[in-house]
């Protein structure tokens, strides 16, 4: 008798579906990728700028610290598929890999194109299907022994196809032109699994002060950021900020947004443009600059110290005059500037429009998913991979890593 191959339909093709699908084809199902869009890996295309953050080669410690949310739901999935697993599957394909500065890891040839190239190549070869354009929309099921079952799928179409194993990898919710639009948690919701509220990550923060969107543009290096939640003290981050239309953006500000909550507006930031320096440091540098120069006005006494576009809003809110010039400036405002060049506050108002989020938080409850099989505890057949899954990590390449690890996870049982 011809042995049965067990169906397996994975919604979705990036690289949690596409890792999946790789895993689950090596155990012998016989596997179809459904993908809405008329191509594999649309997101994963447009990752590190095109050029594909891969994975990052830290050491494990390190690797958990990245991630944010649920990290301990991870070290099963991990463990079975790390790092070394996920650059051999590419390099073994085609795409030889390097690595960056912080551990990151990039193809040689810069070019995104060339990981999706490896991830095809390895389905290929192992005679995975892959339907296009095709948007499930439900699951089927049915119940036995008071079970539920998860026997396929029905898609936009009208289609029904039969599995005994789904897979649902449809990703986050942001740039919802590559295809991952949130639709994946009205899917699994139907069968009951709790979705965690689903908030923008990564991302730049709109804050009240209008004075930034007028200096967009500028970049504040070597800056302290420190994130207060109501008042209280949750993060300091050392890096660059950019000042930007919508208000505040650049790397440390993207990793500060995966701190915050879906109340966005409780928090607060503070900048200390010169952390290298005390209070008393500055204000002894500020008072030295000045001596050499009395006669000049303030704008001009600052250059060497601040960014030159940033002066005037500086100036303006310690509450000094144009042109006020060095020897008339009163140690009181002096005293406000140094104040304020070590403490520059922003209220946080929102998040920057949810779509330009490199990564979504929240997604379906860890706590309704076997952490070593990804598969539903609430439904049988059913599994999870990727950031549908209620885990998300910081910039590095953590997040592709965690979409491969589960899919492996899934696919593999
Ligand atoms: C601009 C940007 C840059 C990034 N850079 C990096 C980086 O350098 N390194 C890193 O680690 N992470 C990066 N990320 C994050 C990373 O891309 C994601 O975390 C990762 O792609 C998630 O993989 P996934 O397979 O779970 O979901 P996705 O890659 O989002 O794939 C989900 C797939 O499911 C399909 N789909 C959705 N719904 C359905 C449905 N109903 N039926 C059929 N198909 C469906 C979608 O079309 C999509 O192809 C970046 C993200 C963005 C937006």
């Amino acid at each position: 008798m011809a042995k049965h191959n067990k169906q397996t339909l994975v919604i979705g093709g990036g690289p949690a579906g596409m890792t999946a699908a790789i895993a689950a084809a090596d155990a012998g199902d016989a596997v179809t990728i459904l993908e809405r869009n008329e191509k594999l890996g649309k997101k994963l295309y447009i990752t590190g700028k095109g050029r594909c953050n891969l994975t990052n080669i830290c050491d494990d410690e390190d690797f958990f610290k990245n991630i944010v949310h649920n990290e301990r739901f991870l070290f099963s999935a991990m463990s079975r598929f790390n790092r070394w697993d996920l650059m051999g599957l590419i390099e073994d394909n085609g795409c030889p890999l390097k690595t960056e500065r912080g551990g990151r890891v990039f193809p040689v040839s810069d070019k995104s194109s060339d990981v999706i190239k490896a991830f095809t190549k390895a389905l290929d070869n192992r005679g995975v299907n892959v339907e296009y354009g095709v948007k499930v929309t439900e699951l089927i099921t049915e119940k036995k022994d008071d079970k539920t079952m998860v026997t396929g799928v029905k898609c936009a179409d009208g289609r029904q196809i039969s599995a005994e194993k789904i897979i649902l990898a449809s990703g986050g919710n942001s740039y919802r032109q590559t295809g991952s639009d949130g639709n994946g948690y009205a899917v699994a919701k139907a069968l009951g699994h709790n979705i965690v509220a689903p908030r923008p990550s990564l991302i730049g923060l709109v804050c009240r002060e209008s004075w930034p969107r007028e200096l967009s543009g500028l970049t504040l290096k070597n800056v302290n950021v420190t994130l207060f939640h109501r008042g209280k003290k949750i993060k300091t981050l050392r890096g660059e900020v950019l000042l930007t239309h919508f208000g505040l953006s650049g790397p440390v500000i993207l990793t500060m947004s995966a701190y915050l909550d879906d109340h966005p507006d409780q928090y607060g930031l503070r900048i200390d443009l010169k952390p290298a320096l005390t209070d008393q440091q500055l204000d002894t540098r500020v008072l030295r600059d000045f001596e050499q120069m009395p006669n000049k006005k303030i704008d001009n006494a600052l250059k060497k110290l601040l960014p030159i576009s940033l002066i005037p809003a500086m100036r303006e809110m310690a509450g000094i005059d144009s042109e006020t010039k060095v020897n008339a400036l009163d140690k009181a405002s002096r005293k406000r500037l140094v104040h304020l060049i070590k403490n520059l506050s922003f209220q946080i108002t929102d998040f920057f429009e949810p779509n330009t989020a490199i990564v979504t938080s929240g997604g379906i409850d860890t706590r309704e998913i076997n952490p070593k099989t990804m598969a539903s505890k609430l439904a049988c057949g059913l599994y999870f991979a990727g950031e549908i899954i209620d885990v998300d990590a910081l910039t590095g390449g953590f997040n592709i890593q965690i979409a491969a690890s589960t899919g492996f996870a899934a696919g593999s049982h």
